[in-house]
């Protein structure tokens, strides 16, 4: 199984602008074309979109202490020590690696868990692929909270991770 990590950077339209209409230039044919560009299955096998808005003065001068990124370092560092030894005598090494039968092993959810993931399995219209891409990214999250469990928090922050797309490409 290969695992490439890849990162698509890409503006909203071709102005940068939308949707932001009292800025963006662009026709609603140009947006359509831009977007047009990225297909949805491609989209799809992407494990997280994710959109970086435009930074406010006030955010960047506010005196709110940010965690380090050595202490993100050494929290991601432990997600993977926590994944290796999880799967450890098998050919995964991370979480993206499970197939569908090991999803179940180890991305087992509990009862509100469960009803979270049907929800957002129709309203987001998701694929088998993106849904389970969705406990995959919870998984992660979970390991990098160093919790054994997948929470409705993991899964509600994976599940953002997948909204983005219907904003922007719909289906
Ligand atoms: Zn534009």
């Amino acid at each position: 199984m290969n695992c490439i990590n890849f990162v698509v950077p890409m503006n909203p339209c071709p102005c940068g602008n939308y949707p932001d209409f009292n800025k963006c230039t662009c026709t609603p044919a140009q947006i359509r074309q831009y977007l047009g560009k990225i297909s949805q299955p491609f989209l799809d096998r992407l494990d997280i979109c994710a959109e970086a808005p435009r930074i406010r003065y006030e955010a960047l001068t506010k005196d709110v202490r940010q965690e380090s990124s050595a202490a993100i370092r050494a929290r991601v560092c432990k997600a993977r020590v926590i994944q290796q030894e999880r799967y450890v005598g098998r050919r995964i090494r991370t979480n993206s690696m499970l197939g569908v039968n090991e999803l179940k092993e180890f991305c087992s959810l509990g009862r509100s868990e469960e009803r979270l993931m049907r929800q957002a399995f129709s309203s987001l219209g998701l694929t088998a692929r993106t849904y389970h891409k969705i406990l995959k990214v919870a998984r992660t999250i979970a390991d990098l909270d160093g919790s054994g469990r997948i929470m409705e928090s993991h899964l509600r922050e994976a599940i953002g991770y997948r909204t983005m797309d219907k904003k922007y490409w719909g289906r």
